[in-house]
């Protein structure tokens, strides 16, 4: 299922690929967030022109819009959203954690209110499985207790405990095609995080995601956690690490043997007109990410009449100048939006591919 191709001599970094139901996918490998069955301006189509290998979706958001029963008739995620790559989802965990105001937690699970009626809905990991069952995810996650930062190290210690009883529960749960992840917490308690890692490990898990990171942490403190857990890790699984990131903290912990990214910054900040534009043909190499973040709405560019990034091959720098961008947004075209997301997302593919030839030949 997950076979690494190549490790690094230089670094912790691994190249691999990832067999999912709906096929393989090249480690590292960054996941577009489709927060509600899509990504924000894009179609599948134009995700699958891209060359995007997977796409993560938010089981949270879908379970309440536009419900279960809807997903089910039109015959999974897959169909529904006309996606036929594979599909990453999160078990809801995160988000009940973070965006629902009222929540009870106990060693059964998790109740939290609705954010559409404010009616009373009860999760636990039993339930978070067979949520990702009908969706007909290709890689599910199991529900952890995920705790922000700074958060007292009694409370991250029975977050850990609580983690570990949900993962044992969620192996219990048969499953066909399909991967299920265990999830590492512990904070930046580095004896808590060894903890965790140990036990969520000896469950037997398809692959390890590294949760609770980037939750308010300064980012030197992410990368210790990182290279601290990773090596309680087997090396024969996929890694994880859990909204990381931007360019250069994706590289880093590439270097520290992770296979695995999501995050919504490359799609939020295109609808922002904030731009990732490289600034050298071979833009990545062991120390570093060549590139400027371009503010596409600033005067300076209402005359500009270049392509975005004269490095990139996408649909938008082939077509387009910055000014008509610029001029797009100030209009509020929605045109702008696309055109933009389309740009920040190849970026973050050419990041990865990137990543991966450098692995390849030796360098990274
Ligand atoms: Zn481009």
């Amino acid at each position: 299922m997950f076979k690494v191709l190549k490790y690094s001599k230089k670094s912790r970094a691994r190249l691999g690929k990832l067999e999912t139901a709906h096929g393989i996918v090249k480690t590292p490998f960054f996941m577009p967030i489709a927060t509600r069955a899509a990504v924000k301006n894009l179609s599948s189509e134009e995700l699958k022109n891209l060359g995007v290998q997977i796409i993560l979706s938010n089981t949270y958001h879908l379970f309440l819009r536009p419900g279960l029963q809807v997903i089910k008739k039109a015959g999974g995620l897959h169909k529904f959203m006309h996606w036929d790559g594979p599909i990453l989802t999160d078990s809801g965990g995160y988000q009940i954690f973070s965006l629902s105001k009222w929540r009870k937690v106990t060693d059964k699970g998790v109740e939290f209110r609705s954010e559409i009626d404010g009616s009373k809905i009860f999760l636990d990991p039993e339930k978070a499985i067979k949520i990702q069952k009908i969706l007909g995810s290709d890689i599910l996650m199991v529900l952890d207790e995920c705790v922000g930062w700074p958060t007292k190290r009694n409370k991250v210690k029975k977050s850990v405990e609580r983690t570990t009883e949900w993962a044992k529960r969620s192996k219990k749960i048969k499953l066909d095609r399909c991967l299920l992840f265990g999830i590492i917490q512990g904070g930046t308690y580095n004896d808590l995080r060894e903890k965790s890692a140990k036990e969520i490990v000896s469950l037997g898990f398809d692959g390890y995601a590294i949760g609770g990171l980037t939750v308010g942490e300064p980012i030197e403190k992410t990368y210790k956690i990182v290279k601290f857990v990773e090596k309680y890790l087997p090396k024969d699984k996929p890694r994880y690490l859990m909204g990381v990131g931007k360019p250069e903290q994706i590289l880093k912990a590439v270097k520290s043997g992770i296979d695995m990214f999501d995050c919504v910054i490359p799609t939020r900040n295109a609808r922002h007109g904030l731009l990732y534009v490289k600034t050298a043909k071979n833009f990545v190499n062991y120390n570093k990410v060549k590139y400027q973040k371009l503010h596409i709405k600033n005067s300076q560019y209402k005359n500009d009449f270049k392509p975005l990034d004269k490095f990139c091959t996408c649909y938008t720098c082939k077509n387009y100048t910055r000014a008509y961008l610029r001029h797009l947004f100030l209009t509020n075209e929605p045109l702008a939006l696309r055109l933009t997301t389309i740009h920040n997302l190849k970026f973050y593919l050419d990041l990865m591919k990137e990543i991966r030839k450098q692995i390849r030949n030796g360098l990274l």
